[in-house]
């Protein structure tokens, strides 16, 4: 029984950060340093967790990550203001949001408030329209992180593979079936409604997971050498789980990414590089 490659994220994520790292170098030389703020409400563990690694891998590349944080009892137009004055300040060049916003807060009017050009996690619809047209300008990071892991042997080319995304948030799913359709690749998003969900997936190249469910793919549902991007994150027991039964499906797939390890790491790196993107366009000259 051959075991699945682990496609591993890291080493990628480390080549993307030092590109970061040299850009950042340039900026930084003509007086400019890249920063973003991460907008985080009190009590998201997960979304202050995010932005505290990103702040440390940031901070070794040379682009500084501020955390701003929302207190819990804030309405939305408490938020507004503080995006709106954030938004505004020219020494800032990425602004991200961590969602899901709590309720009771109107996380459309909250997003539509960042300025698309320092949209570097690519929530505003503006960014999301381009994406939905094939031309992406700021793309939801882990989105462009599912890309990246598939450039990976032994993935096959995207042109004409069929694809089955699992998954349709804006965060995840939409924009990576997004990028997969304008990669060439015909793509079939599922959904929690969708009939048949195993035959989609057994008769798809490549499966992506965006779920959140433990164990939700197993090996019986794959094809033999497909390849599996996990991107579930699951706290399970203290330890951190994707979507795939790893044991059953490595058994069957050509190739897994591992959770943790596979895109959760390239992830922030992409991040980093949209704020140094960022940061170049705007201060073009
Ligand atoms: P989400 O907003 O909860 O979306 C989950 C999606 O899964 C929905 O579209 C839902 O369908 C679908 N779904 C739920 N149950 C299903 C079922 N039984 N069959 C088929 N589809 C089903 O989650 P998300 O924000 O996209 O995140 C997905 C996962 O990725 C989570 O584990 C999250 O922690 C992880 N994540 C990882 C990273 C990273 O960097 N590695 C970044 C972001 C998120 P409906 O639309 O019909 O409800």
């Amino acid at each position: 029984m051959m075991a699945a490659t682990r496609l591993e994220g890291r080493p990628l994520a480390l080549r993307i950060r030092e590109e970061v790292k040299q850009r950042a170098a340039v900026l930084r030389a003509r007086g400019i340093a890249p920063k973003c703020v991460a907008i985080v409400v009190d009590g998201d563990g997960p979304g202050l967790l995010y932005a505290q690694t990103a702040r440390r891998i940031g901070a070794d590349a040379g682009v500084n990550i501020e955390i701003v944080p929302i207190g819990a009892s804030a309405d939305t137009s408490g938020a507004l203001a503080i995006v709106l004055r954030i938004v505004d300040e020219p020494t800032v060049h990425g602004l991200i949001i961590q969602r899901p916003l709590p309720a009771k807060l109107d996380e459309q009017r909250i997003v539509e408030a960042i300025d698309p050009a320092k949209d570097v996690d690519g929530a505003h619809p503006y960014n999301q329209g381009l994406l939905a047209l094939g031309k992406p300008q700021f793309v939801p990071s882990t989105a462009s992180a599912v890309l990246e892991i598939l450039s990976l042997p032994p993935t096959p080319p995207l042109r004409g593979a069929r694809v089955a995304v699992v998954g349709r948030s804006a965060v995840v799913g939409r924009p990576a079936a997004a990028l997969l359709t304008a990669a060439d690749a015909t793509v079939t998003v599922c959904h929690s409604r969708t009939k048949d969900l195993a035959a989609i997936t057994f008769a798809s190249d490549i499966v992506v997971l965006a779920v959140g469910k433990p164990g939700f793919l197993t090996g019986d549902m794959v094809a033999p050498g497909a390849i599996v991007v996990d991107v579930g994150t699951t706290v399970v027991d203290g330890r951190l789980v994707g979507d795939a039964d790893p044991i059953s499906v490595s058994a069957v797939a050509g190739a897994l990414t591992p959770v943790p390890g596979g895109v959760g790491p390239i992830t922030t790196s992409i991040l980093l590089r949209n704020i140094v993107s960022a940061a170049e366009a705007l201060n073009q000259s």
